[in-house]
């Protein structure tokens, strides 16, 4: 990379490739990039690299999935077709060697989820860094992208002034818009768009939703988990959990419907959820329980006597109006219907939608448009659920576009 304040001036035997956004797509753009031979140097907004990597591994840092290619790829909905290729080159068994060859082992989890040995994000991000730098990667963070100056060249924000900095290739993988108080604020889409890069919307996802609680349920439950449940929307069924918050619900079983759920809300104005809080009975066995004689006793000990229901699924059930016949009761259980009224807020989701779209870029995720430029990450158009599926996904990007930017850097002109 050069740096310069004015179209000449270049440094003697031109400039390297630049990287900017130091999230695991972006070092594994590095990455790749650097084991071809080129020189990179990676730039960031932030303090430090890797910061939304690093929470990741605060919840247990869930790498990828153990499950075939053949169920992993159409977790990427709409975009399965690229991403066949994507992990055909650098798929979920990539991702376990790659961990490996950083000295972190990893292990496959009960529900088929890998993880590294340790649950932790930090040892690897150190390993990976350290060996990024031993290969000549250089870093340089507080550097904060603008967009090109009237002459080509990259602008940065530092805490020094105003930077340019010319690339033989560029690899943006400036992430989405979910947490920006880690780096991706989504800032990219105007700079892109004023260069006449179609870019859609983007919109949360993997992400909770509001209901209206009553002030009794709120007051009493908000921060309670619903174990062991079975959501369904718009003719699929997850089983997990889900959490009740003091706006309404979030946790993996809803970030599961999450995508179909937000997009019904945009088109019909709210959407209905199902909630099975007996999963593992069948309507007759529950009806069967319930029509035991109550007594005198309060639906609470009722209930938890006969079907082990108490807390927060009892609360769930006032909500709405109680039928006193067990085989209403029962159909209630297994299907308590929740008004969903509007995704939560972009900041609080675990990923974003949206994005430049694949129409944008070529194989090797170069936009067309803007020759050079290679993207890479969650700031490409394409969501996936929690499993490990979005971590692979910027990985795999990630590889294409460092592939693609040293074979455009290194080629005659
Ligand atoms: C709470 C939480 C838990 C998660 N857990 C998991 C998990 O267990 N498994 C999983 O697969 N996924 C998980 N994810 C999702 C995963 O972390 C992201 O999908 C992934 O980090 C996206 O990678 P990325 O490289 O595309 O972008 P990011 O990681 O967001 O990195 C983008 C980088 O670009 C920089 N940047 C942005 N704009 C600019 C600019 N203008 N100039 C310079 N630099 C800029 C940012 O500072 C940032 O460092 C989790 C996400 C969250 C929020």
């Amino acid at each position: 990379v050069s740096l310069r304040s004015a179209p000449d001036g270049f440094p003697a035997g031109g400039p390297s490739a630049a990287i900017i956004g130091g999230g695991p797509a972006g070092l594994m753009a590095a990455e790749a990039m650097a084991g071809r031979g080129v020189a990179v140097e990676v730039f960031d907004a932030m303090p430090s690299v890797g910061r939304k990597f690093l929470l990741a591994g605060k919840g247990g840092m869930n790498l990828t999935h153990s499950e075939p290619l053949e169920r992993f790829i159409p977790r990427y909905g709409a975009r399965a077709e690229p991403f066949a290729t994507l992990l055909a080159e650098f798929g979920p068994d990539a991702v376990r060697r790659w961990a490996d060859s950083l000295g972190i082992a990893t292990f496959v989890g009960s529900s088929g989820r890998v993880f590294p040995s340790d649950f932790k994000a930090a040892p690897l991000l150190r390993a990976w860094l350290r060996r990024m730098k031993a290969m000549g990667v250089a870093f340089h963070v507080r550097h904060r992208w603008l967009g090109w100056d009237d002459y080509g060249a990259l602008r940065f924000a530092t805490p020094a002034g105003e930077r340019a900095v010319e690339a033989s290739s560029t690899v943006l993988a400036l992430g989405g818009a979910s947490w920006p108080q880690l780096g991706s604020d989504g800032a990219w889409v105007d700079l892109l768009a004023t260069r006449g890069v179609v870019v859609a919307a983007l919109r949360p996802a993997n992400c909770g939703f509001d209901v209206e609680w009553s002030e009794i349920f709120r007051g009493r439950f908000a921060g309670q988990p619903l174990k062991t449940v079975a959501l369904s929307f718009a003719g699929r069924t997850v089983r997990g959990e889900a959490m009740i918050t003091e706006t309404g619900i979030e946790g993996g079983a809803v970030y599961a419907l999450s995508a179909d759920l937000r997009d019904a809300i945009a088109r019909d104005g709210n959407a209905v959820l199902s909630l099975d809080l007996k999963p593992d009975w069948s309507e007759a066995r529950l009806a069967e329980a319930l029509s035991r004689p109550r007594g005198a006793k309060s639906l609470s000990t009722f209930l938890e006597k006969t079907a082990q229901l108490k807390g927060v699924a009892v609360g769930l059930l006032r909500e709405g109006e109680v039928p006193a016949e067990p085989a209403r009761l029962a159909g209630l259980l297994k299907d308590i219907k929740l008004t969903l009224l509007r995704p939560r807020p972009m900041a609080e989701a675990i990923s974003s939608a949206g994005g430049v779209p694949f129409e944008e870029l070529d194989g090797s995720l170069m936009l067309t448009r803007l020759p050079g430029v290679f993207v890479a990450g969650e700031m490409l158009d394409w969501e996936a659920p929690t499993g490990g599926y979005l971590l692979t996904g910027c990985l795999a990007t990630g590889h294409r576009a460092g592939l693609g930017a040293a074979a455009y850097a290194t080629a005659p002109r």
